[in-house]
């Protein structure tokens, strides 16, 4: 079977990373998350974007990025905004925000219902010693995902439990079903 990479683009606006530096990116992850379905584009627009008044994060915050799942046709579609009004300089930051919004794509439309299940019950014991404040185990899934790309090893080991996970069921494609 022959994949389709997903659209890349205006990443150059970014000031931090091209569209083929993105691609290169992209490279490192299994290329089933990033063929096109289930990932149709990955773009950034160069304007900061706040959450809007009844948004669970208030007052307003910054947001990096998003991603729109088009339920018809079952594919992602991944934004990137600038993250700081002046513009960006931190290449981690962003780089992270890409894999997390992939990592939205995957939860959504390659993970299994069983995966899932799994999932949710780890996060019943994980999100709380993980995010006092409370997260949401679709918004740690995605910040795993990326930490698993991103992270030196010691920061990998504070999040064993997510990081055999990912090991396990979601770079590991023949876990996936
Ligand atoms: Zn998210």
């Amino acid at each position: 079977m022959t994949l389709t990479p997903c659209q890349i683009s205006n990443f150059g606006l970014s000031g931090v990373m091209n569209d083929s530096e993105v691609r290169e990116l992209l490279q490192k992850l299994p290329p089933i998350h990033v063929a096109n379905p289930p990932l149709h584009s990955i773009s950034y627009v160069d304007k900061v974007y706040y959450t809007q008044p009844g948004h669970r994060r208030f007052p307003p915050e910054l947001v990096w990025g998003e991603c729109n799942i088009v339920s018809e046709q079952r594919v992602g579609v991944v934004t990137l905004f600038r993250q700081q009004e002046q513009g960006n300089n931190d290449v981690y930051d962003f780089e992270f925000t890409i894999y997390h919004e992939i990592g939205h794509t995957v939860f959504e439309l390659i993970l299994g219902s069983n995966q899932k299940i799994e999932w949710y019950s780890l996060c019943g014991e994980e999100i709380a010693r993980w995010n006092p404040a409370g997260g949401n185990p679709l918004e740690h899934f995605c910040d795993s995902y990326a930490h698993y790309m991103v992270s030196n090893e010691m920061e990998k080991r504070s999040f064993s439990s997510e990081y055999e996970f990912m090991k396990k069921y979601v770079f590991n494609i023949g876990g996936i079903q």
